[in-house]
């Protein structure tokens, strides 16, 4: 499709970033194209309104970029996720594993309840683990899961099977 080649054309591979072997997916001159950038918050927040949500989870960082423009677009509120220690109010954490070594990501516990319908919204889906911890934050928080939202998913690694049993039926949309 024609949204399709014109996100595709504006996201850059960089080779051994961050670590040699890693093929990295930069999103900065898709950010700086105003036509792609609007096609893509547009088609993100098409996906919101779709199935229903009522808050976008931006995940730290680049879904803070993508997320915010979308909340606005859809009409809908933002809630950051930040990585551990940077929230100032009572938190929920969620740890979960990395290659080597662990991380933790955290919420405002007031941000999230039972009255929300939350969409994920991040730039690159790749293992799966920062969606997953996500969900398992919001659920935690009592709320339900409208699906996870990403510019795309690095098929290879398998996130979108690992993410499978957090979604419970919820999509997980890669454009
Ligand atoms: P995961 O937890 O392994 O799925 O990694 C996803 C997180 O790492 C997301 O927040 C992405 O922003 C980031 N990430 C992983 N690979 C890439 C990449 O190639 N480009 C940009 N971000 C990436």
């Amino acid at each position: 499709t024609g949204i399709e080649e014109l996100l595709t054309s504006r996201i850059r591979d960089v080779a051994d970033y961050p670590e040699p072997g890693v093929m990295f997916k930069d999103i900065t001159p898709l950010l700086a194209d105003p036509a792609a950038f609007g096609a893509l918050t547009g088609a993100l927040a098409e996906i919101a309104v779709r199935n229903g949500a009522t808050k976008i989870v931006g995940l730290e960082a680049r879904g803070f970029i993508l997320g915010a423009p979308v909340a606005v677009h859809a009409g809908i509120g933002f809630i950051p996720v930040r990585k551990a220690g940077k929230l100032p109010g009572a938190t929920l954490s969620q740890a979960y594993d990395l290659e080597y070594g662990s991380a933790e990501i955290e919420v405002h516990a007031e941000d999230l309840g039972a009255a929300d319908r939350v969409l994920v919204v991040d730039d690159v889906l790749a293992t799966g683990g920062t969606a997953e911890a996500s969900l398992q934050l919001i659920r935690r928080a009592g709320a339900e899961v409208a699906g996870v939202a990403v510019l795309m998913e690095l098929g290879f690694l398998g996130g979108r099977g690992r993410l499978e049993p957090a979604l419970a039926g919820a999509p997980l949309e890669a454009l």
